[in-house]
């Protein structure tokens, strides 16, 4: 007999009644921490010549300030920004990318298939784009900066070009594996989930050859980062980092994406079946 879940489903979006409300800047592993608000952030990456930020929220005066204020609490200074590193093109993730290039002479990175379509999005909310790409980011490009590289995996589907990211962090002298899945949310049309699902299919069998153990997002209330990170805050030597939840907890992480994309074919009715490649199994039950 099949056991009920004790668990409450996954709602997979923001508490909104609670507005939006900035989230103390957090390292949570040697070189990587979070700046950002309960529902979008960036993450910075320190390496031997300076840090990167991957996403860069929405282009509001009070976001750029949050994300210098963050900079800044983390005990690190805006000249060493050195790269901007961005998952996809809605405005969320780039909206800030401008000023601080303005600011520092860092360089922004990201797929050339979002730049271009970052320029048409409708929801852009920064208008025609402002800024240069340096360079484009393709699929199994490394990102390198000092000792630091950041390995790029083209993942379609919640945009056109959207990037996922996978890179090296250390805690208490043991090395982890991050995983970044680039975009979240299921598009509407039923092409573009379509092209979701290939990249869900795709994402899981490089991250199982990374021995990817970490998880992150920019949008920290889809796995209780914001929970997680309040308890990094306050954690001590020796207890378990919960950022580090292993290569099984990383695969149910991805196979949430796989399983919403389904479901969401599925609504759209009988057409959609035919869109879905051969189905990935649900993951067992946990034993
Ligand atoms: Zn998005």
């Amino acid at each position: 007999m099949a056991v009920k879940t004790w668990r409450k489903p996954n709602p997979h979006k923001p508490n909104f009644g609670h507005g939006e409300y900035a989230v103390p800047a957090t390292r949570f592993f040697d070189q990587l921490s979070f700046i950002g608000n309960n529902i979008v952030g960036c993450f910075v990456l320190e390496t031997s010549e300076g840090f990167i930020l991957i996403d860069c929220m929405e282009p509001y005066d009070a976001h750029r300030d949050l994300i210098v204020k963050g900079i800044a609490d983390l005990g690190l200074e805006l000249k060493d920004l050195k790269a901007i590193l961005i998952t996809h093109g809605h405005g969320d993730h780039y909206g800030t990318a401008d000023w601080f290039r303005d600011q520092t002479g860092c360089k922004i990175y990201m797929s050339e298939v979002d730049y271009k379509f970052a320029q048409q999005d409708k929801r852009n909310r920064t208008g025609v784009l402002k800024w240069e790409v340096y360079d484009f980011l393709d699929d199994g490009d490394i990102f390198e900066l000092g000792d630091t590289k950041v390995y790029a995996f083209k993942t379609p589907g919640h945009s056109p070009g959207c990037l996922s990211f996978i890179f090296r962090v250390s805690d208490e002298g043991r090395e982890h594996w991050v995983e970044m899945w680039g975009g979240s949310g299921l598009p509407y049309s039923m092409s573009d989930k379509a092209v979701y699902m290939e990249s869900c299919i795709k994402f899981p069998k490089i991250t199982e050859r990374f021995g990817c153990d970490v998880e992150i997002s920019s949008h920290p209330f889809i796995d209780k980062s914001l929970e997680r990170l309040e308890i990094v805050r306050d954690i001590f030597d020796g207890v378990a980092n919960p950022f580090v939840i292993g290569r099984e907890a990383c695969a149910r992480f991805e196979d949430m994406f796989t399983q919403m994309c389904i479901a969401g074919l599925k609504r759209q009715g009988e057409e959609a079946d035919k869109l879905l490649p051969p189905q990935p199994e649900r993951l067992p039950a946990r034993k």
